[in-house]
């Protein structure tokens, strides 16, 4: 692995790009990036692996019904009053990649689990239950976190949060 300063947004678009080609009509990719978003020191594989694992699920959760996946990325600024206890989070610059769906949404039982690896609600051949996983392992390497909201029958959304690089002076 190889970690450089990379804009989180022109890998969004690698990846928008290849979804835009391989999914239904039915299922609509909206965008809202920041054009001034701090880089990350990353490896840009891998940020990739992220954010297509994430759209891949929300794919799924949409369905054949059709639906929107929702992709935005801007810079915040997170205080210690907002560190969750059970995360290890330094207060800094973060950039925050969401990824969004209109999909099934989860009950409170599955979301505890989603992490595990090969924990899994798809059928055979259509999940590993490795994806959130690795994503998960590769955002804890880049020192970032994430968090999870979701509604059985609504959809969810996935948080990402990676530390976010000063500015060059
Ligand atoms: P897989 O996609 O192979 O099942 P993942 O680790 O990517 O494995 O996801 C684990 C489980 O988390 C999924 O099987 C599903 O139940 C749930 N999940 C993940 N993302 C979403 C999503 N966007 N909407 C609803 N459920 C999700
Ligand atoms: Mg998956």
């Amino acid at each position: 692995q190889e970690f450089k300063p990379i804009q989180v947004r022109i890998i969004i678009k690698e990846v928008i790009k290849l979804l835009r080609a391989s999914i239904p009509a039915n299922i609509e990719i909206r965008q809202d990036l920041a054009s001034q978003c701090p880089r990350v020191l990353a490896d840009p594989v891998q940020i990739h692996q992220i954010v297509m694992n994430l759209c891949t699920n929300a794919y799924q959760a949409i369905g054949k019904k059709g639906g929107i996946i929702t992709i935005s990325l801007k810079e915040v600024a997170v205080g210690s009053n907002d560190l969750q206890p059970d995360l290890d989070i330094t207060p800094g610059t973060y950039v925050l990649l969401e990824v969004s769906d209109t999909g099934h949404g989860m009950d409170a039982a599955t979301l505890e689990k989603i992490f595990d690896p090969y924990f899994t609600t798809k059928k055979r051949g259509e999940g590993t239950g490795l994806g959130l996983s690795v994503v998960h392992g590769i955002v804890k390497k880049h020192r970032g976190y994430i968090t999870t909201h979701s509604e059985p029958d609504h959809g969810s959304a996935f948080h990402v949060f990676l530390p976010g690089m000063a500015p060059e002076g």
